[in-house]
């Protein structure tokens, strides 16, 4: 009896622990082996994906319009297959005066080639472009010049096998008949406070593209009234590219997408995939065991999100805590970037995204820059 009782427990925490996962179907090994890494375009000096981005970028500036014509040449060469859209604004801020300073989100889509945009479920991948003011030059590498490069990384790495799954699809003439998915990419402006953080002194970017989406309705008929709708959980990084990042999981209701991304993690590091000095007893996402009580705060921590969470948008906000170091200091720049870190947040990022999107099958036939067959763990180094 008591054996049969243990039997049960057993499978009650089994089940329990694979519960969350069961929506999405685990990538193969073979296919998280085969998920490429970034290499040389991740150089900061050289590189063709993250060195453009390392200049500062403060809204309205010549730099911020050079960064911007990096993300639009970048996609319309590599990814022309994914549409690309400007929402504009103009604020004035507390350092400007009665200036209108303008702020320029980036919103770049691809929806399988069938669907009508009113009917695409999409998988938001969301950082901030913008650099802060203050102090002088400062880069902002963390922050987020790094997790931007991270999700062009991953929209490039699964871009051919997005396109062979839903040729094969077309080809069958299975397409149409389960609930579209797509991509979006949200390069966001004017993130940061322009003197200090207040409601009014940041998110002018977030404000202004959640306010708009939210009166921008679809056609009748269709799947989703608005592009807010469309979102089926936006993934916003922020203050990835240090060294041994603790990322909590925020919100409950997207714990499962957190326990996800997790488990990716986790196995990547067991495969020896992953190159950072974070070990198994020092994961980036170490609460995949979080029990629903132990979510406190609401929002979290202000960010990006808040203006679309206020609109009933699913939150997963991959920002650790504490906050890295070099945060808001002019150490924030290309050279204190701990780039094993970097190419792991762009593995794990691609793994979850390729997952999400079920690539699985489609993926080893995706061409990428270097395919790290087995990447050797680099020696620890600390900062
Ligand atoms: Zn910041």
């Amino acid at each position: 009896m008591l054996q049969r009782m243990l039997a049960h427990i057993w499978l009650v925490l089994a089940l329990s622990l694979l519960g969350p996962v069961l929506g999405l179907t685990p990538l193969s090994d073979e296919s998280l082996r085969n998920i490429p890494i970034a290499g040389s375009d991740f150089d900061i000096k050289t590189g063709s994906i993250l060195a453009p981005i390392l200049i500062p970028r403060v809204p309205g500036t010549p730099g911020s319009r050079q960064v911007q014509q990096h993300f639009v040449d970048w996609f319309a060469t590599h990814l022309p297959k994914w549409s690309i859209t400007y929402q504009n604004s103009t604020g004035k801020t507390p350092a400007t005066g009665d200036k209108q300073v303008p702020f320029v989100n980036i919103i770049i889509t691809r929806d399988p080639p069938w669907a009508k945009p009113g009917d695409v479920g999409r998988l938001a991948l969301v950082a901030h472009y913008d650099s802060k003011l203050d102090p002088p030059g400062f880069i902002g590498a963390i922050d987020s010049a790094a997790p931007c490069a991270m999700i062009m990384h991953a929209a490039r790495s699964v871009d051919e096998a997005l396109t062979k799954k839903w040729a094969a699809m077309e080809a069958e003439g299975s397409h149409g008949l389960e609930e579209e998915k797509g991509l979006q990419i949200l390069l966001l402006d004017g993130e940061e406070a322009f003197v200090s953080w207040s409601d009014t002194d940041s998110l002018y970017g977030a404000r202004s593209l959640a306010d708009a989406w939210e009166y921008e309705f679809h056609p009748a008929l269709s799947t989703y009234q608005n592009p807010l709708d469309s979102i089926s959980l936006f993934v916003l990084l922020d203050l990835l590219g240090s060294a041994r990042p603790k990322v909590p999981s925020y919100f409950k209701t997207t714990h499962w997408a957190y326990q996800h991304m997790a488990l990716i993690e986790s196995r990547m590091r067991t495969m020896g995939l992953l190159a950072s000095a974070s070990d198994a007893d020092h994961p980036f996402l170490p609460e995949y065991d979080k029990g629903p009580n132990a979510f406190h705060s609401t929002f979290g921590i202000q960010d990006d999100h808040l203006p679309f969470m206020a609109r009933g948008v699913e939150i997963l906000h991959i920002i650790p805590s504490p906050f890295p170091q070099v945060w808001h200091t002019s150490n924030d720049d290309g050279e204190h970037l701990d780039m094993a870190t970097v190419e792991d947040w762009a593995r794990i990022l691609t793994a979850f995204v390729s997952e999400w999107m079920e690539l699985d099958e489609h993926l080893d036939q995706t061409i990428g820059p270097g395919k790290a067959k087995r990447s050797v763990p680099t020696s620890k180094s600390e900062l």
